[in-house]
């Protein structure tokens, strides 16, 4: 991380979107499919650890357009667990070299929280799907060779009924991108617009069974939730300590400011929070080892978790004063780039949606 990617980040900040060289090395290091049989080229070993700690580096840096938890957390588990042999003879190999990075798109301009309402469809036509429609807001949307289409492949089933994963592959007649989007923060991350006009996709391309993709969503959901909670808390770590070193160097009123009750309590208090959430999601890590991690557990470490991360960039950037707004100090940048972490991977009224549902209610 620090040779490789901290010192080409602010580049790839200003150009909107990393160098795929970046994913060439990391796949030389073996940072790309730990957990991909090792027949494919990948680590051979299933162990979500592995996953974790690439997460918490590669955000101790604060290297936020990396695309790599998206690809090893959330899209890898749908091809080593639904992917045929002869799919992943084709896709794991240049998965785990980063020669063919991925991506996922559910998200439509009018299907986000409600993804039954996905409007994308596929129609069979011999032996290939045709595929129509578009996405939005899709991680990694501009630089991925294969993205895993939520489509509609059943217009007669309501609901969550009737959606399939179609894996597009870049190249494909009728695939475009459409703008790299503008955020306000993850400067480096390409999130892209994607969209579909007939595009002819084999049947050998489906992911999963026909017609119960919102069943795998479901599935998988919950390891890409507990990846975002990881990201949050190791977020919180880094910031925090970013503000004591800050704290204990700026000097007013003839003190350290972090000398001041207030300061001190403050960051005391983040810390003991921090230090909570760690400790939960560690458990929530384990459950997941066992393959008991609830989708409830889940839910809840996504949404206190990130909300526990926008509480400490804002506070850690507050102790800055002016400093905390300019954007050579990286607490500025932390703040912006944890915003949304509360809105994807389910946004964090949903999450609670999920919570009070296991309630009963
Ligand atoms: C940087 C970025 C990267 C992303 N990457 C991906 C990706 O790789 N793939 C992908 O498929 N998607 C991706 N997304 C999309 C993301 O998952 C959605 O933005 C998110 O699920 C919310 O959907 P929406 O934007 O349509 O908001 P909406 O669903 O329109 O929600 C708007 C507001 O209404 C609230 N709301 C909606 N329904 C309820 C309810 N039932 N109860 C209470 N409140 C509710 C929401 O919580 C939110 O506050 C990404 C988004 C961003 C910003």
């Amino acid at each position: 991380m620090q040779r490789h990617v901290e010192p080409h980040h602010a580049d790839w900040e200003k150009a909107g979107i990393v160098d795929r060289e970046v994913w060439v090395e990391a796949g030389k290091q073996g940072l790309l499919g730990t957990d991909v049989p090792e027949e494919y080229g990948g680590g051979g070993v299933v162990d979500f650890r592995y996953n974790v700690v690439l997460d918490e580096e590669i955000t101790r840096i604060g290297a936020t357009g990396l695309g790599f938890g998206l690809h090893n957390d959330i899209v890898a588990p749908y091809l080593t667990t639904l992917g045929t042999d002869e799919q992943k003879r084709r896709w794991l190999p240049g998965f785990c070299s980063g020669e063919l990075i991925t991506a996922i798109a559910m998200s439509e301009p009018g299907a986000g929280s409600d993804l039954q309402r996905v409007r994308t469809h596929a129609r069979r036509d011999g032996d290939d799907w045709l595929l129509s429609g578009s996405k939005t807001f899709i991680t990694n949307g501009i630089n991925a060779d294969l993205v895993l289409v939520v489509a509609r492949t059943d217009p007669d089933a309501d609901g969550a009924r009737g959606l399939s994963l179609l894996a597009v592959e870049r190249g494909m007649a009728g695939f475009e991108r459409g703008r790299n989007l503008d955020k306000i923060g993850l400067k480096a991350q390409d999130t892209a617009e994607l969209f579909f006009d007939d595009v002819r996709v084999p049947a050998a391309n489906l992911v999963g069974q026909e017609n119960r993709g919102f069943v795998h969503l479901m599935e998988n959901l919950p390891q890409e939730r507990l990846s975002i909670a990881a990201v949050a808390v190791a977020a919180c770590e880094r910031v925090l300590e970013l503000t004591l070193e800050y704290v204990k160097s700026r000097q007013a009123f003839g003190r350290p400011i972090g000398s001041f009750q207030h300061s001190r309590f403050l960051l005391a208090e983040l810390t003991t929070l921090t230090t909570v959430a760690r400790t939960y999601v560690d458990e929530c890590v384990r459950q997941h080892l066992r393959g008991q991690l609830s989708v409830s557990d889940a839910a809840m470490a996504k949404w206190w978790t990130t909300d526990l991360q926008n509480k400490v960039a804002d506070a850690c950037l507050q102790l800055h004063g002016g400093y905390g707004y300019m954007t050579e100090y990286p607490v500025s940048k932390a703040w912006l780039d944890g915003r949304v972490q509360a809105i994807y991977g389910g946004t964090n009224e949903i999450m609670k949606e999920i919570v009070g549902r296991s309630l009963g209610l």
